[in-house]
């Protein structure tokens, strides 16, 4: 069956946005569009509205990236390399106990 360009998105949102679609993927999400609809350019379409979903961004694995390796870091003297780690956002539970949502870990680096 045609979709009329003004339907497009619509489509796209039932079939992937919806909550019974549950954010499938790319792959998936046009196997099971293709099953009732077509349209020309529908695998770019489909591409493109799956890749620009904020929900499937935020929440799933990017998958074929490979796993970094630790590399040390070589200083020439004490205190020339500054480290810092950012952590959070914590939940605030009880402001008395956690007065702060993110902290920051300053370590300078020994030789
Ligand atoms: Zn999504």
């Amino acid at each position: 069956m045609g979709v009329p360009t003004h339907m497009r998105h619509d489509l796209l949102f039932q079939f992937h946005d919806s909550p019974w679609a549950f954010h499938p993927g790319y792959t998936k999400t046009l196997k099971t569009i293709l099953q009732k609809y077509y349209f020309p350019g529908i695998t770019s379409f489909v591409r493109n509205y799956v890749a620009s979903c904020k929900v499937c961004a935020s929440h799933k694995n990017v998958s074929n990236l490979k796993p970094g390796f630790i590399q040390p870091i070589k200083s020439s003297s004490i205190m020339d390399t500054l480290i810092a780690d950012i952590l959070g956002p914590f939940v605030l539970l009880d402001s008395s106990q956690r007065p702060h949502k993110f902290y920051i870990h300053y370590c300078g680096q020994l030789l």
